[in-house]
């Protein structure tokens, strides 16, 4: 399966994104520089305090600054790995950034803009530009979009965007998401649809897209499956993968003040960006066998592109403003961890799951039905005029071949049809048979049409499905003779050989530089003793500075690792909390028998990532189930010898529990009847409706309300406004009684409101 075992180093580029406008208004200073010749970026450091600190350096594959334009990040770095994944290797590019960096700017940039589109939308082009140029090629082009969020993975492409997808793993094709939807694409045009698609369920569901998308990683995998007649005269296929992974930003979520599920959601929604730090340094390091893939669906996802078989190109995005030191530093120092991870990259020859295999298989299948049918036709058809009726006829060894194409297949069933369709005429204008015998003839004869029909329809639908599953498969060899394409072929070659050309170039003058500094030493003869003090004075300084440089480094390295600690210890701290609590109640609120039993029955299950409980059942002594009482052996429920004996003995119904039916409570007939309304006249109704308004939507017109005694109530007035002594409910009647002291028409009650449904509008 293997064809070259070498192992290569995961490619790292760093690209710088441009100041923005906000940024350059608050007048922030620039703190990074880039060198693209030497591939290196330079970070000065923005505190006054330290102007005296080096400025730190970090050397890469390639660098890119604010004026790299998407087209040469794909010539330069992307393109030789798109085309090792049409070769049949697996890859892998990663965007790996703070949010607002550009990861999604690298990835899909603007879609509208040829200019400034991304690696996907370029991969794309790419790739069908490739099949439509090969030759006796054949190619399966298809293509998932995921997402992982809080450690849940989400299929962008399906209908129903609340289901949740699992991770499984199978021994010879490793870990894949079980029910990812795929689509196969036959153009560029299809493949943006799919893209499109996703992106839009990626936004729904999110609140706010900036933040959803800055904490989650979204994944767009393209399979290209290819068949080729190899030289064994045997169809051979190669599987190329390829993940384009737009990450969360990569700055940490912050935790504090965060309790209980607020911290959970925290620590989930990092959870793989750690956990893919940690497989990175687990991987660099070399003492430690244990690569915790297994932490986080990411890393289990990406497993074979992170030291196992795929060649993987890691984009890492910076900001280049001083607000942003601190993090492009820590995303530097992962980006240069990265840069020692070796993969073992091999094409994927003859995988158990090529779809394009099993494409094939069905289209030969379909075909092979096709011809049968057609052959069972003709042998039909010979036999006919075998009969001696028409006179035609056919040489023995042509059914055999079967090899006719649709024109034929045509003539035959129009034939055919011709055919019926005399027979039944000779029936029909036949007077000399018997009515009976005639409609029964011509039943016949309609019935073997409908048959002939049905068939050809079946035919039909068989040669619709062949030619539908042959559209899927893609070749190439059709357009190349095109003009302008040849053109364009020319300036990508050359595009692509000055790409190669400048890499080239840097790695020379890396290599010089570091050269440089070995030949330092070596000069061993001075031709006098002032010469050879100048020279060890300047290898002094130079090596002085590097000394100063590694401790500036190691100092930043801890400061950031002592961060890391204490978020940790934070988080430890309140998990162990929450955990006490969670004791504390077990403890003390579940008897001790139930919690044993839950302890029993609850198991973690490897392939769901949780917990889960056994279903109950009766084998032996689980304790899983109370056991029937001794003294109910036999019965439901324990019973007294008195009752036993009852039971048999006496025709009452009191024993014979295990008889009775009727679970309900017996209840007498009832007394009394239910509530009913009064019937209101309309008028009242509104006057009532009327009262219950909302006090501030009651104007009351106090004009023509004077008053001697102030504006309260006295006191008697207000006593006997209170509910009446008895417990019974008001009937309401009292309020509109002319009677009543609230009621204007009487003088002696003074300063209460009118009674509301009464108030002149
Ligand atoms: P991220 O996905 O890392 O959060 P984005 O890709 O959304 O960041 O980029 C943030 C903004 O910066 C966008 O408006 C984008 O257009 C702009 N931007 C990023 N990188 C570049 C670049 N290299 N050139 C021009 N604009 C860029
Ligand atoms: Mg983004």
């Amino acid at each position: 399966m293997s064809k070259s075992k070498s192992s290569e180093a995961v490619k790292v580029v760093v690209r710088c994104r441009p100041m923005n406008d906000k940024e350059r208004a608050s007048g922030f200073e620039r703190m990074v520089s880039v060198d693209v010749k030497l591939g290196q970026i330079i970070v000065r450091n923005p505190r006054e305090a330290s102007a005296a600190e080096l400025p730190k350096i970090f050397t890469f594959d390639s660098v890119y600054d604010w004026n790299s334009k998407q087209i040469d990040l794909y010539d330069e770095t992307f393109r030789p790995l798109v085309d090792s994944v049409l070769m049949g290797f697996n890859g892998t590019i990663f965007a790996y950034g703070q949010t607002g960096t550009g990861k999604t700017y690298t990835m899909e940039g603007v879609r509208n803009d040829p200019e400034r589109r991304g690696v996907i939308p370029n991969s794309f082009e790419h790739i069908f530009t490739h099949i439509s140029r090969s030759q006796n090629q054949q190619y399966l082009v298809r293509s998932s979009y995921l997402e992982i969020y809080q450690e849940e993975i989400r299929d962008l492409l399906s209908k129903d965007q609340m289901h949740r997808l699992e991770l499984r793993e199978r021994p010879d094709t490793g870990v894949y998401v079980k029910d990812l939807s795929s689509f196969v694409t036959k153009s560029v045009r299809e493949i943006e649809h799919v893209m499109n698609v996703g992106n839009q369920n990626r936004s729904v569901g999110a609140t706010n897209m900036n933040e959803h998308s800055s904490r989650s990683h979204a994944i767009f995998v393209i399979t290209v499956e290819c068949s080729e007649l190899g030289v064994d005269g045997e169809n051979h296929i190669r599987v190329g993968k390829l993940n384009l992974v737009d990450l969360a930003g990569s700055e940490r979520q912050t935790k504090t003040g965060a309790q209980g599920e607020r911290l959970k959601e925290a620590t989930k929604i990092n959870l793989s960006l750690s956990a893919l730090g940690n497989v990175i340094s687990a991987l660099v390091d070399g003492r430690s066998s244990h690569i915790p893939y297994r932490d986080s669906k990411l890393t289990r996802l990406l497993q074979d592109s992170l030291g196992g078989n795929a060649r993987t190109v890691m984009v890492a995005n910076i900001g280049p403003a001083s607000y942003n030191v601190e993090e492009t530093l820590t995303t530097l120092r992962y980006a240069n961890r990265a840069k020692n991870i070796k993969n073992k990259p091999r094409i994927n020859e003859d995988p158990k799951d090529a779809l394009l295999r099993e494409f094939q298989e069905e289209i030969a299948r379909l075909k092979e039905q096709l011809e049968k049918r057609v052959g069972k036709k003709k042998r039909r058809q010979r036999r006919r005029a075998g009969d001696g009726s028409d006179g035609e006829d056919l040489e023995e060894g042509e059914t055999e071949e079967d090899d006719e194409d649709g024109d034929d297949k045509g003539d035959y069933w129009r034939e055919q049809q011709e055919k019926l369709e005399k027979e039944r005429k000779a029936i029909m204008e036949d007077h000399s048979l018997v009515a009976e015998e005639k409609t029964r003839l011509l039943k016949e004869k309609e019935k073997k049409m409908e048959d002939l029909r049905k068939e050809k329809e079946a035919g039909e639908m068989l040669a619709a499905k062949v030619k539908a599953m042959e559209s899927k498969l893609l070749v190439g060899g059709k357009n190349i003779v095109d003009h302008t394409n040849e053109q364009q072929r020319m300036l990508e070659l050359k595009r692509q050989e000055i790409a190669e050309q400048k890499r080239r170039e840097r790695e020379m003058q890396q290599q010089v530089e570091s050269r440089d500094e070995e030949t330092l030493g070596l000069k061993g003869t001075y031709s006098s003793l002032q010469q050879e003090v100048d020279f060890k004075t300047k290898k002094l300084k130079k090596l002085f500075n590097k000394l100063q440089a590694v401790k500036a480094e190691i100092q930043g390295i801890q400061e950031e690792h002592i961060k890391m600690r204490q978020e940790h210890e934070q988080t430890q701290n309140e998990l162990t909390r929450d955990l006490k609590l969670k004791h504390l109640i077990i403890e003390n609120f579940i008897p001790l028998e139930e919690k044993n039993k839950i302890a029993n029955r609850a198991f973690y299950d490897d392939e769901d990532d949780c917990w889960k409980m056994k279903p109950i059942t009766r084998i032996e002594d689980d304790h899983q189930m109370m056991s029937r009482p001794l003294s109910a052996v036999g019965y439901r429920r324990p019973l007294s010898q008195h009752a036993r004996m009852a039971m048999i003995m006496k025709p009452d119904m009191r024993y014979k529990a295990e008889n009775i039916l009727m679970l309900d409570m017996e209840l007498p007939a009832r007394t009394t009847k239910e509530y009913q309304e009064p019937v209101i006249a309309p008028k009242v109704a509104a006057a009532l409706e009327n009262a219950l308004r909302d006090e501030d939507e009651i104007q009351v017109d106090a004009s023509g309300f004077h008053s001697s005694l102030g504006p309260t109530p006295p006191a008697s007035a207000s006593s006997s406004l209170k509910k009446p002594k008895s417990g019974r409910p008001r009937t309401g009647k009292k309020s509109n009684t002319p009677t009543s002291p609230f009621s204007p028409s009487s003088p002696g009650s003074l300063l209460y409101p009118q009674s509301r449904g009464l108030v002149p509008k």
